[in-house]
C-alpha cells in the first residue's frame, strides 16, 4: 500500500517526520513522465496520508465533500491543502462556528510550501476531541520563508470533525 515510488515531491517534500524521499533526481533517472496538466499521480499537497498518498487518495475527497475526514489530523490535513488550493470554502466549514471568523481569506500571497505533522494526540474515529501538532513551512512574496507552528485543537460537532483552534502557537 506504501507507493514509494521516486516522484519527486520537491517543495512539499516533508510531511512526516520519516525523510526517506530516495530521489531527488527527478530528471535524472526517473522515468516517470512529468505530471503535467493532471496532479493525478503527484503526492497529495500535505505530503500525502498516508505518506506519498495522491491528492486524490487524499484530501480531494474532503475538499469536494465527498467524504468529511474521519480524524482529527486528517482534517487538518485537509485544511493545509485547502490553504495551497486556496479553497476558502472548505476552510470554513471545517472550522467550529464559535471560533471561526465570519470571513475567511486565504489571498494574503504566501505560498505553503510543506506540512509536517509532528504529534497526535487523540482525534482518532472513537475520540470527541484531539490535537495535531504540525509545522507548516511558507514562503512569502518576497521570497522570505517562514514557518507556523501550532498546536491545533480539533472536536467533534455532529459528529464530524472540525478545527477549534490553536492550543499553542510554538516559535
Ligand atoms: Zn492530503
Amino acid at each position: 500500500m506504501t507507493d514509494s515510488t521516486a516522484r519527486t515531491p520537491d517543495k512539499l517534500a516533508s510531511a512526516q517526520p520519516a525523510q526517506d524521499q530516495t530521489a531527488q533526481d527527478q530528471t535524472a533517472s526517473a522515468p516517470v513522465p512529468p505530471a503535467s496538466a493532471s496532479q493525478a499521480s503527484a503526492p497529495c499537497p500535505c505530503g500525502g496520508y498516508p505518506k506519498g498518498a495522491t491528492y486524490s487518495q487524499c484530501c480531494e475527497p474532503a475538499l469536494t465533500l465527498t467524504t468529511w475526514p474521519p480524524t482529527a489530523q486528517q482534517l487538518m490535513r485537509s485544511r493545509y491543502t485547502a490553504h495551497v488550493k486556496g479553497d476558502e470554502d472548505h476552510l470554513f466549514r471545517t472550522w467550529h462556528p464559535k471560533t471561526r471568523p465570519a470571513r475567511i481569506d486565504v489571498g494574503d500571497g504566501a505560498e505553503w510550501i510543506g506540512l509536517r505533522v509532528e504529534a497526535v494526540s487523540a482525534g482518532g474515529v472513537q475520540d470527541e476531541e484531539g490535537a495535531v501538532e504540525y509545522r507548516a513551512a511558507y514562503r512569502e512574496p518576497d521570497g522570505s520563508s517562514g514557518e507556523l507552528h501550532e498546536v491545533a485543537r480539533f472536536v467533534r460537532r455532529a459528529r464530524r470533525w472540525m478545527y477549534l483552534g490553536p492550543a499553542e502557537v510554538l516559535g
